[in-house]
């Protein structure tokens, strides 16, 4: 392999910056970390969206969240078929592994994953139909959904509703892997859906009795 380069110079320098402060600052804190192992209460599913950013908005540490991101925050059916599975290996290690008491999908405005699929259902994405996309062989798992939402004349409303749609997919399937819903059963672990408006920093939670996300 040797089309690796070095680190840009801006990553260098931040990195050092980093270092220098933060790091230095809470020294303890991080050997601590190392010696004594990750003990996350919770894990998260978000999108890999860059404005997307669950620590901030807990104002979570290192150690706090088991994090796992893929585009639109999809949690495919449970397929144990010896493919290769990045977020069902995520949740099974976060579940019976780790033991986290809280599974939290994150959801949030503007998802180019959601668009993309509300694209592909309409017909005006044949990239996206490609067998070899990846996306959109991805953005499958929300298709079924789009039912729910076609009817949305607003192209806007109509993604913000998808989005949440995603969030509530993700719960619906995290139900079909045995360990997460037995975990569920016996009350170790819970589900909680939310969905984040990046431009009003808003947070919502999905309230499976109303069938609707209420503002936090
Ligand atoms: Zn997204």
């Amino acid at each position: 392999m040797d089309h690796a380069k070095p680190l840009p110079n801006y990553l260098v320098k931040r990195y050092h910056g980093w270092k220098a402060t933060t790091y230095s600052e809470n020294q303890v804190w991080y050997r601590r970390l190392a010696t004594e192992g990750q003990r996350p209460r919770a894990m998260v599913i978000s999108c890999c969206d860059s404005r997307v950013h669950v620590t901030s908005i807990f104002g979570a540490d290192q150690g706090e969240f088991f994090i796992h991101r893929n585009i639109a925050n999809l949690v495919p059916p449970y397929a144990p078929d010896g493919d290769h599975h990045g977020t069902s290996a995520a949740i099974e290690y976060a579940v019976t592994a780790l033991k986290v008491a809280h599974l939290i999908v994150l959801g949030h405005s503007q998802c180019g994953g959601v668009q993309g699929c509300i694209d592909m259902c309409k017909g005006q994405a044949p990239q996206l139909e490609a067998k070899e996309s990846f996306v959109g062989r991805w953005m499958d798992i929300l298709k079924p959904k789009y039912e729910l939402v076609s009817d949305v004349e607003d192209g806007a409303e109509q993604a913000r509703q998808f989005e949440r749609q995603a969030v509530v997919a993700s719960l619906e399937n995290l139900m079909t892997f045995p360990f997460v819903s037995s975990a569920v059963q016996d009350g170790s672990l819970s589900l909680h859906g939310l969905w984040t408006d990046i431009g009003e920093g808003g947070l919502q939670c999905y309230d499976p009795q109303a069938k609707k996300f209420v503002v936090v």
